[in-house]
């Protein structure tokens, strides 16, 4: 009905929106707007983002881009909006959303995986919708993302959903821009879509009339189940059960290792844990992550769920099929769900592999036919001191990019040994990968390699650079070495600060107090207890943990007994390993044993010194004889501090009071300019304490009170003589409340910033992203420098 009057007035717009912007309801969020204010036009996904063409009234299109710009939807993140007028003509009748157009560079990015939203679960459990107890609900705002992505832009075709055609009801809800199902890729329903089966051990199909009650029985009769799930398999018992729990950790030769449990529903918690505002949120959050939670002492959960540890992993369904098995009869309200994989290799996706990697694990497999495109393991996430902290980033976190202020080239980080994770990076954006794990297991290195690739794909990106770690033994800086680009080894500590700094984009010199396992130092020898002076692309270390030697070198790190006689060894010298001079829970080891480690000690085979600060952990929880072997990593250290909680009487803040900077520890001393906390007193105060009779409760907490407040004191120190006051704490030892929270108080209380990560990891999950931007800024710098001299 236009005529040449109001066409005059029409204006057009181009919009290109960046972010993750596709598979989160965007393109109908669009069409909504636009179709309410009248306008017409287009919207599209394109590999740069989503284009959106629109023409109406000038005020209409002002109050468009409002909207779009603060009140975009929920599971978007615009990183960039851009718009450029473009010509009305000629105008187009309606709205439309376009199909995606292919070519051209990726700056798009990919939504994570997203926990089932209320809307689909309602449908779920309401006996008149059509999907009904359909185990793979999902709309726009909710369900399967990046683990079903083959390639981009992300649309059915691409996904692993493209071996399912939709029925025409599903059809025509995913052709209604008014429909919360308006274009969500893995759209489905019971007579179209994926299905589940119930099989044996032996991968024979059971029949059964209703397999999740089937299911259920199981679980309430201590059987093991193999479930997969989104991201991969979970192996499934009652968490109740002490007995099922003890048959899990048998079959799967995970004596103690903490498991994570999944509970129908937030209220059943408190039956067993506590859990605070805060930690209830991020249970809620659409990543639904694992989140550790102070357990109560009352009995409830299986007792051998963590052993010796004070929290436990838990998390809520976040799939459909979870829900529907915790609604089926009999069903226990908790269920351990722990990772579907043999110790150390990765989590198993596909049925076939699951049948045959797990047989000897699972009592029956509870299967379904939608491929998993790509692995991603739960995420595990900690409130200390107020702060969200990951532990391990993974489902409903990756591949969010991360973006930092910095511009770096095209580039790869391969990240470091354990709990390894690679970047790729380009211009202000990362792309850190999910949590691929310890890279000296084959199937992880081949997941690392095919991972690498994928990302590759996915964000049409080839890297013209390459970072890694010092360490020339890490499978992940062999790989590195092999890709022929030029090279930069970025040492283990400065990756680690530098993580923390990109996250909180500080460009100027900070103090960082890194405490970690272990890491190859420049000087030959481990380090792991380091205070450094950090820019983005150089370092100084200013101050360590006193070093201690390692003896029997990578077998230290799983036999504490071995660092509780190093550290006697260290302040007692020889005489500290005779055997009447031994603390009692040492005194059971043999002469043998004994004289080997002395002669190793004292003419220094095999016995690297290292300042790790793992390590002294490991030593104080031999000598208080809190475990003398080890069967997963950090298992000493965790237990020493929740021996320590049990100590701790009021909030830790309250022991940091405000007058800390007159504190001065004797723990300190100046060697030749390099400062060193001295673990020999540590030593002699445990050993005076179990002599007085003092509980081993109270040592376990004085000691990292005492390490608290050398760390703060010395880094007060290094900051007055440098001027520098914003701190980053970072390493894998911080991931320790009691030391977390400490050290924060008392840094605050000398008037210091402190940073740490938040979004991801302090522990090796971060490296690779410290070392692409220390890697990136060096590369870009030497680049520079070739064309001055050129
Ligand atoms: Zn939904
Ligand atoms: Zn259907």
């Amino acid at each position: 009905m236009s005529n040449s009057s109001t066409r005059h007035k029409q204006k057009g717009v181009e919009i290109l929106v960046r972010g993750t912007v596709q598979g989160v309801g965007f393109r109908p969020f669009v069409y909504n707007l636009a179709t309410r204010l009248s306008l017409t036009g287009t919207v599209s996904n394109t590999e740069r983002g989503v284009t959106i063409n629109i023409i109406g009234e000038d005020a209409d299109i002002k109050e468009f881009l409002h909207t779009l710009s603060h009140n975009p939807p929920p599971l978007s993140t615009i990183t960039d909006i851009s718009e450029q007028p473009c010509s009305p003509d000629p105008i187009p009748g309606t709205f439309t959303i376009t199909t995606s157009l292919s070519g051209g560079e990726a700056t798009t990015s990919i939504p994570p995986d997203v926990a089932l939203c209320r809307d689909c679960l309602a449908e779920l459990n309401d006996s008149r919708d059509r999907r009904h107890n359909y185990p793979f609900i999902n709309c726009t705002n909710c369900g399967p993302r990046f683990s079903i992505i083959e390639t981009i832009p992300y649309d059915r075709p691409k996904t692993s959903m493209k071996s399912f055609p939709m029925c025409t009801p599903c059809k025509n809800e995913y052709h209604d821009p008014a429909d919360r199902r308006f274009h969500a890729q893995p759209n489905a329903c019971h007579s179209c879509g994926p299905g589940i089966s119930w099989h044996d051990r032996d991968g024979n199909s059971i029949a059964t009339d209703n397999i999740l009650n089937t299911a259920a029985r199981a679980l309430a009769a201590d059987r093991v189940v193999a479930l997969r799930g989104l991201g991969g398999f979970h192996l499934v018992v009652n968490g109740y059960s002490t007995r099922a729990v003890d048959i899990l950790r048998q079959r799967k030769k995970r004596p103690d290792k903490p498991l994570a449990i999944m509970v129908s529903d937030i209220r059943v918690l408190s039956d067993f844990c506590y859990c605070s505002e805060s930690e209830k949120k991020l249970l809620l959050s659409p990543a639904h992550p694992v989140v550790l939670l102070r357990k109560k002492n009352n009995g409830k959960l299986a007792e051998n769920l963590a052993p010796g540890i004070g929290e436990i992993g838990v998390m809520l369904p976040y799939t459909p099929l979870h829900h529907l098995l915790f609604n089926a009869e009999s069903c226990p309200p908790v269920l351990v769900m722990t990772s579907g994989n043999e110790s150390g290799t990765p989590i198993c996706t596909a049925n076939r592999d699951a049948l045959h990697r797990l047989s000897s694990i699972a009592d029956y497999f509870l299967l379904h036919n939608r491929d998993i495109v790509t692995r991603v393991d739960d995420s595990v996430a900690k409130i200390i001191g107020g702060r969200q902290m990951i532990f391990r980033r993974a489902r409903g976190y990756v591949p969010e990019p991360l973006h930092i202020p910095w511009q770096l080239p095209k580039i790869l980080a391969c990240g470091g040994g354990l709990k390894s994770t690679f970047c790729l990076g380009r211009n202000h954006t990362c792309y850190l990968s999910q949590h691929i794990g310890d890279l000296h297991n084959l199937e992880s290195y081949e997941f690392f390699l095919e991972s690498i690739d994928h990302f590759k794909r996915l964000f049409q990106l080839e890297p013209e650079a390459v970072a890694c770690d010092l360490h020339p033994d890490y499978m992940s800086s062999l790989h590195a070495e092999k890709l022929k680009l030029p090279l930069y080894r970025i040492q283990h500590h400065h990756a680690h600060a530098v993580a923390v700094m990109g996250e909180h984009g500080l460009s100027s010199p900070v103090l960082a107090i890194v405490m970690d396992g272990t890491g190859y130092g420049p000087d030959g020898t481990i380090w792991g207890g380091e205070i450094l002076q950090v820019e983005l692309t150089s370092y100084r270390r200013l101050g360590h943990l006193g070093r201690l030697h390692l003896p029997g070198g990578d077998r230290a790190a799983t036999e504490p007994w071995r660092m509780g006689l190093s550290a006697l060894f260290n302040t007692y010298g020889e005489k500290g390993l005779t055997c009447e001079n031994l603390p009692a829970p040492l005194k059971h080891i043999n002469d043998a044993s004994l004289e080997t480690l002395r002669t190793m000690m004292c003419k220094n085979i095999n016995s690297p010194l290292t300042s790790s600060c793992g390590r002294l952990f490991d030593a104080i929880a031999s000598i208080l004889g809190i475990t003398q072997y080890i069967s997963y990593e950090g298992q000493a250290a965790m237990e020493l501090e929740a021996l320590a909680e049990k100590a701790l009487t009021s909030p830790i803040k309250k022991l940091f009071p405000p007058n800390m900077h007159n504190f001065i520890s004797p723990f300190l001393y100046e060697k030749e300019g390099k400062w060193e906390i001295c673990s020999t007193e540590f030593v002699k105060m445990l050993i005076t304490g179990l002599a007085g009779g003092k509980s081993r409760a109270d040592l376990a907490l004085q000691f990292h009170l005492e390490l608290v407040k050398a760390l703060a004191g010395l880094t007060r120190i290094l900051s007055s003589k440098t001027g520098i006051r914003q701190v980053v704490l970072a390493g894998g030892c911080m991931q320790n409340s009691l030391l977390f929270e400490g050290l924060s108080s008392a840094l605050h209380s000398s008037g210091l910033e402190t940073y740490t990560g938040e979004k991801l990891p302090v522990n090796d999950g971060a490296i690779s992203f410290g070392q692409i931007i220390t890697g990136g800024l060096q590369h870009v710098s030497s680049h520079t420098h070739e064309g001055h001299q050129g």
